[in-house]
């Protein structure tokens, strides 16, 4: 049996598990809240419902994905894994913490990634003492549904470890790609300085966000428009990732929108709380 961790258990972490149990892995899903590991699974057990609907999952292979998912409070339920996914809050100190403690009680060999958004893999592998193993594995957002995997390549990061986490994510049904650690790697870099202007449009009043979306998906073919897309990552992440680009780069192009700010400080984070750009039930 392939045993697997996957560390925080909110958006991405769920989803995370989710694609392991799936492709066979035995997955112990650990995060310090129990209500967000209850509703983690409770989040899978939909999704892999609407998959056995669309006759994409039958339903003893749903059963079983269910079976081979634990869930702990304590990270030291790690430590028998051959790989562990870090899902925890995008918060430098945190995943620094993480992995220092991983690092401990996981076996030597254990592959230790990080779903990290922006945060610098060379830097997180730097409070481990196996930073050839370190490496950024950066799932998207619905992880069922996307293919895409960056696989973040630190400074310290072994030809081999990239070889095992691409060969791991392939076999998942994903597609990776290698790409170098600088502040947002490639798909945050392009992505979040769009959303921050999206964001200034609001502000500026040049549009309103329905407006901004059609424009965005009508002219440019987007499947969904920027502030969709932010409500849907997390108003919370993206103003992280952002100040992540604005001091990793030291470019003012990369300064988070007022608005954005104001909105995270007043607990609207989007979907997962109920309202961003717009209003969820
Ligand atoms: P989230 O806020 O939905 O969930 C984070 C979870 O981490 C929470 O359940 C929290 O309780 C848990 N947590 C906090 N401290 C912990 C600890 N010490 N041990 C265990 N669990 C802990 O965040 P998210 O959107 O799932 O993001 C998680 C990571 O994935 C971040 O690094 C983020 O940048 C990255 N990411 C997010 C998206 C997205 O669209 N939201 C996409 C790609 C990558």
């Amino acid at each position: 049996m392939k045993k697997m961790a996957v560390v925080g258990a909110g958006t991405m972490g769920n989803g995370i598990a989710h694609v392991f149990a799936q492709g066979g892995w035995d997955v112990t899903l650990i995060d310090v809240a129990q209500p967000q590991l209850d509703n983690a699974l409770a989040v899978i057990k939909k999704n892999m419902d609407r998959q056995v609907k669309k006759e994409l999952l039958t339903e003893a292979d749903r059963d079983a994905a269910l079976g081979r998912i634990a869930t702990e409070t304590e990270l030291d339920k790690a430590a028998g894994a051959e790989l562990v996914v870090e899902a925890a809050t995008e918060a430098a100190d945190l995943k620094f913490q993480l992995f220092e403690k991983l690092n401990e009680i996981t076996a030597a060999d254990t592959i230790l990634a990080s779903n990290t958004s922006s945060i610098s893999i060379t830097e997180i592998a730097g409070h481990t003492d196996r930073p050839d193993k370190v490496i950024g594995m950066h799932f998207m957002n619905p992880v069922p549904m996307m293919k895409l995997v960056e696989i973040i390549r630190g400074l310290g990061t072994s030809d081999e470890t990239t070889a095992k986490v691409t060969e791991i994510s392939s076999s998942l049904s994903k597609t990776p790609v290698e790409v170098n650690d600088y502040p947002g790697f490639v798909a945050n870099r392009i992505l979040m300085p769009m959303i921050n202007e999206a964001v200034y449009c609001v502000m500026e009043g040049v549009a309103t966000p329905e407006s901004v979306d059609t424009v965005m998906k009508l002219g440019m073919a987007h499947p969904m428009g920027p502030l969709a897309l932010a409500d849907l990552i997390g108003l919370d992440v993206c103003l992280a990732i952002l100040e992540v680009l604005h001091s990793g780069l030291g470019d003012s192009k990369y300064r988070p929108c007022p608005l954005l700010r104001n909105m995270v400080a007043a607990g609207r984070l989007g979907r997962k709380t109920g309202q961003g750009f717009y209003e969820y039930n």
